[in-house]
């Protein structure tokens, strides 16, 4: 905690651009790149947000950001945040023959472990 209060003095001095993350949707604002959807000009930092803003992903509001410090420091959250987008893009019914089959899959491994005895 000490540690945070220190880097907030020094962000009197110079101002970091923190990164904020949602955690509902895993969206990250950026203060040098602004909103376009939401009409924030580059370089608003996100203290400066109006209240009403919202997350333009999923339309969160400013309590469900966390800061994720300035960019540069590595968080993994951007790079973790492409794993799950393949799945996404499938239509429902090729999630159903993916959920099906693999159910399909662990029933014919499960009844196989009886063939074994
Ligand atoms: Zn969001």
């Amino acid at each position: 905690m000490s540690e945070q209060a220190e880097q907030a003095e020094q962000a009197i001095e110079t101002p970091v651009l923190d990164r904020y993350e949602c955690r509902s949707c895993g969206y990250v604002y950026e203060p040098e790149k602004g909103d376009d959807k939401n009409d924030i000009t580059a370089g608003t930092l996100f203290a400066e947000l109006p209240v009403s803003w919202r997350c333009p992903v999923c339309t969160a509001n400013k309590v469900a950001f966390a800061n994720i410090g300035p960019a540069g420091t590595a968080s993994g959250f951007k790079e973790n945040l492409g794993y799950g987008l393949g799945v996404n893009t499938l239509t429902p019914t090729q999630k159903n023959i993916l959920i099906f089959g693999a159910l399909a899959l662990g029933f014919l491994f499960f009844i196989s472990l009886y063939g074994l005895q």
